[in-house]
């Protein structure tokens, strides 16, 4: 039987049986009421570990990040973000739409800015130009190859933001996966950040949820938004207990999924048929193909691999919890063939 291998992303991972176990017995209530403690646990213990006061369960990573837009803007406002921030590319133009603000795009490497990038683009105060409040950062830059922040990163765009008054938000999707790397502790995030959007359904192994984490106030307006969205819901507890479960049991494994990665970029840069691998930081892949995308897409399909191209020459593979050692075997046995 042939194996079935999918690196599209980490995001289609399935619950294991022990997360399904701690879904099926959620103590439940009706969350709009604000009444299911497996909900209000989630938020608190995120909230906890990343040193901030309170959080937001949410539907999706989408939705975190828009409400602190939100939260953090007003209409005619602008945002500074890198030119491949997730918030401004895939989340559908809903920065324009849902907050009505303007977005100042940088050009970083590989996603990642800097103090001194961001500082000449904060609009003076003149009757012309839209009003900058808010800088947006992504750790891992999901663009970017899952490249990282340090904390020694972040510092000094916090102090930029606290002098110049801008609110800092960070896209977390990946944001375990980034401490994985850097060591920086998860705690220490708190104190440079008024919102933190972390996905529970990317790396960590949730079917369903991000939260979105700032100081008290912010989250109760925060609460406000999620409803005009559409996002109050009812016994949400079934899903924040699988994110309890994955914050429990899945992040100490991101590591793993960060050396099959390392071993898939190690074995990629000895192959004629590619000509580019970048860095591997996390648990992205990015590599050039000599051939069209499309053409190599097709013959890892044939050997039931699943990857997407991001250019015309350049390939994507995630790594995640539902990829085992079996089947990084399979996948290099199948690169070297090709
Ligand atoms: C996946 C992702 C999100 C959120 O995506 P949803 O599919 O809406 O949960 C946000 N930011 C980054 C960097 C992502 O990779």
């Amino acid at each position: 039987m042939q194996l079935t291998v999918d690196l599209r992303s980490d995001t289609v991972t399935k619950p294991t049986p022990g997360m399904l176990e701690a879904m099926w017995s959620a103590k439940v209530g009706d969350d709009v009421f604000g009444e299911d403690e497996t909900v209000a646990e989630l938020e608190n213990k995120a909230a906890a570990i990343f040193g901030m006061e309170a959080g937001l369960f949410c539907p999706s990573g989408t939705m975190t990040n828009q409400i602190a837009i939100k939260c953090f803007t007003q209409p005619l406002d602008e945002l500074i973000a890198d030119q491949t921030a997730h918030v401004y590319r895939y989340e559908g133009g809903g920065i324009a739409f849902n907050s009505g603000v303007s977005t100042r795009l940088l050009n970083g490497y590989r996603g990642i800015i800097t103090a001194e990038m961001i500082a000449p683009e904060i609009n003076a105060e003149n009757i012309h130009y839209p009003h900058t409040s808010l800088v947006v950062l992504e750790n891992t830059v999901n663009k970017g190859g899952g490249s990282c922040y340090t904390l020694a990163d972040i510092a000094p765009i916090a102090e930029l933001c606290q002098t110049k008054d801008l609110k800092l938000h960070l896209d977390g999707a990946r944001i375990f996966n980034a401490l994985t790397h850097t060591g920086d502790k998860a705690v220490d995030y708190g104190k440079y950040f008024n919102g933190i959007s972390v996905c529970l359904s990317k790396g960590l192994g949730a079917p369903v949820g991000s939260v979105l984490l700032a100081d008290a106030a912010t989250i109760k307006y925060a609460r406000r938004i999620r409803k005009v969205l559409g996002g109050g819901w009812r016994q949400a507890g079934f899903l924040a207990a699988a994110g309890i479960y994955a914050l429990d049991h899945h992040v100490e494994r991101l590591k793993i999924d960060h050396a099959h990665a390392a071993i898939l970029g190690e074995e990629l840069s000895k192959l004629s048929w590619v000509s580019n691998v970048l860095p591997v930081e996390t648990n992205i892949v990015l590599f050039d193909t000599v051939e069209p995308a499309t053409s190599v897409l097709a013959k890892l399909a044939i050997h039931g691999i699943k990857a997407i191209d991001t250019d015309k020459h350049r390939i994507r593979f995630v790594t995640h919890l539902d990829f085992h050692p079996e089947q990084v075997e399979h996948v290099i046995k199948v690169l070297k063939s090709l």
